[in-house]
């Protein structure tokens, strides 16, 4: 059982007004501000950022469909060379609720098919599962970032192309050592 969403939180809406007559739409177009949590650790729509809602609230004879896209701007870092990432998202969402009662509601998991609370529309569970799926899994500044360099940490944007560091490569130090052990009679 899942607490009663809160009639005055952003993202629910009442659908009274719809009269549970199958075919009755609502229209909703609003620009709302993002509940907390909206993403991932590093890539996430910041909390209070807008939400642009567009959705079409239908009732049907199980409960009441919820159409419509959701579009927000997700900030994070790009996983390779941590310089700040900006996506514009803009999803589809089609989720049923179902209602109090209905045999939806009898023979369904509620975390299979959302339920209606009253006449109460929580899109914020929707919302928030379309967007978060849009998320990129390696969010990245651009498809071909070039990253780190690996021993200084500067973006090799950064740096000069012939960038080099000198350092010995660890398979000739492996022969160094093999010769000197030869030499020497015994290992460095
Ligand atoms: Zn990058
Ligand atoms: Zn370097």
């Amino acid at each position: 059982m899942t607490t009663a969403p809160d009639p005055a939180a952003p993202l629910v809406f009442d659908t009274a007004e719809l009269g549970r007559s199958s075919g009755t739409t609502m229209h909703v177009a609003l620009e709302v501000p993002a509940p907390a949590g909206l993403g991932l650790a590093g890539y996430e729509v910041p909390e209070s950022a807008p939400l642009d809602l567009d959705f079409h609230l239908t009732a049907v004879s199980e409960g009441v469909l919820a159409d419509g896209t959701v579009a927000a701007v997700a900030e994070g870092e790009c996983a390779r060379c941590l310089a700040p990432v900006e996506d514009a998202l803009n999803v589809q969402v089609q989720e049923l609720y179902a209602y109090e009662g209905s045999v939806t509601d009898a023979t369904t998991e509620a975390d299979e098919i959302l339920r209606l609370s009253g006449d109460l529309l929580d899109l914020e569970p929707a919302v928030r599962d379309a967007l978060v799926l849009a998320m990129p899994v390696t969010p990245l500044c651009r498809p071909d970032c070039p990253g780190l360099c690996a021993d200084c940490g500067v973006p090799w944007d950064e740096l000069p192309d012939d960038h080099v560091h000198e350092t010995v490569d660890p398979r000739w130090a492996g022969l160094e050592k093999l010769r000197l052990a030869d030499t020497d009679g015994e290992s460095k």
